[in-house]
């Protein structure tokens, strides 16, 4: 498991004062193990290792981070370099119709994408979208489209299996500028391997079509096989972008790094479901995570030393090691952190594994509305019930709800969520929490 090779090592690297080729030898080869364990493929691998020893070489341990946290951090910031560093969005400031052509084998989701797209740029971006099938050689593949469109809320312009692809292309471009389109999206045949007819076909279509985006959609389930798709497209197209569809299944993540290395094209989009909403623009840093199999723990720590109040958290860590318990004027001083630290939803993406399973416990789908609400439950509040909740009754209960404009349900919802994390804060017992607060905040 990834996670656990990386936890070796940084073992490994503790008490090292900088990073040398010696010691950095096995830790290096947990990160190769973990890079193929991922599904990235071996020459990406190779390289991306090459690289990282490189960068860390030499490189002086910083403050409090360990030799291994300092490696890790390498290879994070590698990772997430390999995929191109930052988001990069679709261009859309070329002049209208902006043409999007979709290519990849049949079944990596195309036209499922084409819907998505389509409903992201109308919603999101207000864009007037015409979407088009070329895909004349499966029979069904044009009602598809059709049914795809209609639900994703943008026009479809009819095409026939019996026309030729290169005329179907070039009757909608005609007829995206005489409606004054601002986007067509050009669905395209695939086949299940790679073969010359089709990439003949969809080179010949973006030589009619002048695309502006052409999208490589690959399925990440593919793991280190999408490196020979993506080289195949590479080589006939001028790919301008990746999307990557699937990623809700268990798809490790390798594909992503793989594809991105292969074809040096920018992953714009990722494929999150089925439905019409299940596309995300993506994001590296997720990704990295992803492969890492472990949060962002150096961003956490980073964050945190920012805005967490140092003093307060340790004075709250030292009390509940005292063994003093844990009540609910320290639930809430953990929840005005969290908030500091830039919300829920934020912060569950930095987590590890088993920080996010405390703020589990707080309600699913925690944002900072959610937090301030609780917040507000827990101010109506007096000092006496914060520290004994077990005296909270039901006229209490009341009090509290009409204090902070809630039902007595959430009321009853808060103080169970306290009571299971109280909970997990016992069975943590010291170590793990010490670990959990040093996640956290980096403060003990
Ligand atoms: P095409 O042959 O490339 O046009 O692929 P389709 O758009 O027809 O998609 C093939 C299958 O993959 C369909 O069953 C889709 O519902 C499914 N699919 C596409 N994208 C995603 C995704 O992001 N997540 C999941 N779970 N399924 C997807
Ligand atoms: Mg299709």
């Amino acid at each position: 498991q990834l996670t656990q090779r990386l936890s070796r090592v940084v073992k490994t690297l503790r008490g090292q004062a900088r990073l040398t080729e010696e010691n950095i030898q096995d830790a290096l080869r947990e990160v190769r193990m973990a890079l193929l364990e991922a599904d990235v493929a071996l020459p990406v691998v190779k390289a991306f290792i090459e690289r990282v020893r490189t960068k860390a070489v030499g490189q002086e341990v910083i403050g409090s981070l360990t030799p291994g946290q300092a490696l890790v951090g390498v290879v994070f910031d590698e990772l997430k370099a390999l995929m191109g560093g930052n988001e990069a969005p679709l261009q859309l400031n070329a002049r209208p119709p902006v043409v999007i052509l979709m290519a990849g084998l049949q079944g990596a989701g195309k036209t499922t994408t084409v819907g998505k797209l389509g409903k992201w740029l109308k919603e999101t971006k207000r864009k007037k979208v015409l979407t088009v099938s070329t895909d004349v050689y499966r029979p069904a593949a044009i009602e598809q489209l059709a049914t795809v469109a209609k639900a994703a809320g943008v026009d479809w312009f009819p095409s026939k299996a019996s026309e030729q692809p290169i005329a179907i292309a070039q009757n909608a471009l005609a007829e995206a500028k005489r409606r004054l389109y601002d986007v067509l999206i050009v669905d395209t045949a695939g086949r299940l391997a790679v073969d010359e007819a089709m990439m003949q076909e969809i080179r010949a279509l973006h030589d009619a079509l002048q695309p502006t985006e052409t999208l490589f959609v690959v399925d990440a389930m593919l793991g280190q096989d999408a490196v020979n798709t993506a080289k195949a497209f590479h080589d006939a197209l001028p790919l301008t972008g990746v999307v990557l569809t699937k990623l809700d299944g268990d798809a490790r993540g390798g594909a992503a790094l793989s594809v991105r290395y292969v074809t040096g094209a920018p992953i714009k989009f990722a494929g999150v479901g089925e439905k019409l909403d299940g596309l995300e623009p993506f994001y590296p840093e997720r990704m990295a995570s992803r492969i890492l199999g472990m949060g962002d723990i150096l961003g956490l720590v980073e964050a945190a030393r920012k805005e967490v109040d140092e003093e307060k958290a340790k004075q709250l860590a030292k009390k509940i090691q005292s063994g003093k318990g844990f009540d609910l004027n320290d639930f809430r001083e953990q929840i005005v952190q969290l908030r500091k630290m830039g919300g829920m939803t934020a912060l569950l993406d930095k987590m590890p594994a088993q920080i996010a399973q405390m703020a589990g416990q707080l309600p699913a789908g925690s944002d900072d509305k959610m937090i301030r609400r609780i917040q507000g439950i827990i101010d109506s509040m007096t000092p006496e019930e914060r520290a004994r909740p077990e005296i909270i009754k039901a006229k209490r209960k009341q009090r509290i709800a009409a204090g902070a404009g809630v039902t007595v349900q959430e009321v009853n919802r808060l103080l169970k969520q306290f009571d299971q994390t109280q909970r997990l804060m016992k069975s943590l017992g010291k170590g793990g929490l010490k670990k959990m607060m040093r996640g956290l905040g980096g403060v003990l």
